[in-house]
This record gives C-alpha cells, structure tokens and sequence, in this order.
C-alpha cells in the first residue's frame, strides 16, 4: 500500500470550451489546475483496491465539489489506491449531472446513480454492493464528518487485526442540543442496552469496516443506523474512535425529529433480529406459550366445572380461555413457519449460519455474486 496514486486522467481538450462561466469549477479541474489535481502515472489496472469510500448522497450540490476535493487531499497523500463511490439517491437537483462531469475527470470518483430516492441506507447498500476495496469506509456527503479522519482509522485496521469495525464518535458535535444531540444521547444509551453493543455515537456515518464484514450484512428501510449491531450480529469487533464534526454549512438536512418513533420501531426489529433470528420458534412460540398455557388451564378448569353440571356458556372467563388458546395457537405457528423460512434462507440460498475469524483479516477478493457451500466461511 505505498505506490503512489495518482488521480485525474490527462488534461481533457474538451474542458477548453468550458473556460468562460464554469461556476463549478469543472474546468479547472480537466485543466488539471482545480486543488484535486495531482501529478503522477495512471494506477496500475492489475493493482487491488485498497480502501472503497461509500458516501450516499441526496441533493447535496453545494456540497459535492468540495467532498470530492477533500477525499482526494486526504487519501491521496496515504499512497493508497482509493476509489469514491458516490451513491446519487435520487437527487432533483441537479447533484447527479454534477457527479458524472466529475468522475469523468476524476478517476478514482465512481458514481452510482440511482433510479429514485431510496432511503440512506439502500444508497448505502448500493455502493457497498460495488465497493471492491479490503476495506470500507463510509461518511455523509455534507461534509459534516472529516475525510481527513480516514487514514487513521484505516491504518488502524491495518495495523490492528483484532478490530473489524471503527465506528466514528463525533467530537464537540455541531448540531443543535435539544432536536439533535438530546435524542441522539437517548438513543445511544437505548440502542446499546437494547442491542448490547455499547457506542457512544450510533449516528455518526463515519465507520470503517473490513469488507468482509460489510458483505455480510443487509441494510433495508433505515437500518444504516444499527450498523454496528448488524456487525457484532455478523461477528464483528468494534472499537470507537473520536472524530471531527462540522457544521453543516450548506445544504439541509433530510431528517427531522420524527426520525424518533422511526428509531424505536427500527430498534424492535434489529433487537429481534439479534436474538431471535436463528430461532424464530423461541420468540414467537414462547409467547405463544405464556398466552396459550394460560388459556388452556382456563379451558380445563371451566371443563371441569361443566363436567360437575354448572353452566359455564355465560362466563366471560369462556371467551377469555378460547382467545389465549387460539392465539397462542397461532403464535407457534407463526414461530414454525419461522423456522421454515431461516432453512429456506440459509439452505436455499446457500447462506452460511455462521461465519468464522480466518477470512475477515484475508479477505482479498473481490465481491463475487458466485453461490458458495455452506460449509465454513462464505462470506455471504
Ligand atoms: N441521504 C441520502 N438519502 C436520503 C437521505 C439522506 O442519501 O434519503 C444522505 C445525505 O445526502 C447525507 C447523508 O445521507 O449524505 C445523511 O443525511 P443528513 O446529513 O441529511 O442527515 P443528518 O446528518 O442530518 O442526520
Ligand atoms: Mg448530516
């Protein structure tokens, strides 16, 4: 990981008819002037990707330009081989034009740009589906975290083969105390007693990840937040380190405080998800039990009652034991198609049920969609 990198193909001629109005900037950096511009042979195609930074981005125009230029003056100098991907998320404003017309100057700039907004965490899965990189990194695209904080942490996953994961723990945050920093402190109390994975700062999109651990996690809906309770699930270790934060300074943000009641549901799931993934059964049907157990003993005893010539057909108590008994019913039964449908998932879809330690420190290769065995580690 010390050859040096270099970054934009050779001054383009095209970029000449840009000279006059280029508000943007484009220009300068076609001339190879713009601050991104470095000198310095093409990397070498056969070269392995080093480090994939996945950033998702929706309507960040004002932003852009500078988060290119600053990924560039951050990893550049490192001597790694880099690659941006930059997920557009259906953005209306114009973000996505942007985004091409650099990366066509820019060479280790990849842009995705999705056919409609997603959700954060879609974007997310977007680019990681394409990162070819060891190793991950992801932050947000309003230049709010510092991609001069990347080197460090990716050195240390270098450095440190006992680290899976380094999630960010913003420094002096720079957003307001009582609609974003309160909600965040509660939430970061309950995600970690909940999920058991204690971090200070579950928000901060700045992580970094071996890429093994990435290719074994599945983000849906808003799940981007519970990452790192994703990772611990796929047997990742994680440390925290503190990181800058910035204002947001251009831009709006896309969240407000109803993200609140959006967390809590998220949590439920990612909870259930921790525990009771590889055995449904356990949760569904030891529900089941604690309501049909009941019921049942309701049933026998209001049986008994009959059986000594009272009426029972009156009793509320009646309609109170044939609910729990049905319900508990269904709830194992809910549990059992459970169960059926983690076979299906694991065995249908040749998806191992475990992972082992060997792979994540050697993983190299590049993301293949090839079926695996089930047996040892498969990555997927
Ligand atoms: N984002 C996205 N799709 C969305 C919402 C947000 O790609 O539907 C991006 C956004 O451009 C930014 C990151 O996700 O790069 C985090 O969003 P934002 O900064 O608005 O969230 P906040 O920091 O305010 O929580
Ligand atoms: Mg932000």
């Amino acid at each position: 990981m010390n050859e040096p990198l270099s970054s934009y193909r050779a001054a383009d001629p095209v970029a000449e008819n840009d000279r006059d109005g280029d508000a943007d900037g484009i220009a300068d950096l076609r001339r190879g002037t713009g601050p991104l511009a470095v000198s310095g042979s093409a990397p070498s195609l056969a070269r392995p990707i080093d480090v994939s930074i996945v950033i998702p981005m929706l309507n960040e125009v004002e932003n852009l330009r500078e988060l290119v230029e600053s990924v560039g003056a951050a990893l550049e100098p490192t001597g790694w081989r880099f690659e941006l991907i930059l997920v557009d998320d259906g953005s209306h404003d114009g973000s996505a034009a942007l985004l091409r017309r650099l990366a066509e100057d820019v060479d280790w700039l990849r842009p995705v740009v999705l056919a409609r907004n997603y959700g954060q965490s879609i974007a997310l899965q977007a680019g990681f589906d394409r990162a070819q990189g060891r190793y991950v990194v992801t932050l947000d695209a309003d230049l709010q975290n510092d991609p001069a904080d990347i080197p460090a942490m990716v050195e240390r996953l270098e450095q440190d083969p006992e680290i899976d994961v380094i999630s960010g723990w913003r420094q002096n945050r720079q957003d307001k105390a009582l609609s974003r920093r309160l909600p965040s402190v509660l939430a970061n109390r309950l995600i970690s007693r909940a999920t058991g994975v204690h971090l200070h700062d579950y928000g901060c999109a700045l992580k970094a990840y071996r890429r093994a651990i990435i290719e074994r996690i599945h983000l849906y809906g808003e799940l981007h937040r519970f990452i790192p309770s994703l990772a611990s699930e796929a047997g990742a270790r994680i440390v925290e380190v503190p990181v800058r934060h910035h204002p947001r300074t251009r831009g709006t943000s896309k969240y407000g405080i109803d993200r609140t009641f959006r967390v809590v549901l998220d949590l439920v799931l990612v909870v259930f998800f921790l525990r009771y993934r590889q055995r449904p059964l356990h949760a569904f049907g030891g529900l089941g039990l604690w309501l049909g157990v009941p019921g049942g003993a309701i049933l026998a005893y209001l049986l008994a009652l009959k059986l000594l010539g009272e009426d029972i057909g009156q009793r509320p108590l009646l309609l109170t034991g044939v609910i729990l008994v049905l319900i508990g019913a269904q709830l194992i039964v809910a549990g059992l198609t459970g169960e059926l449908l983690i076979r299906l998932y694991h065995e249908g879809g040749r998806r191992p049920q475990y992972h082992t330690r060997e792979p994540i420190d050697e993983h190299r290769r590049t993301r293949s969609r090839v079926r695996k065995p089930m047996h040892g580690d498969a990555s997927r």
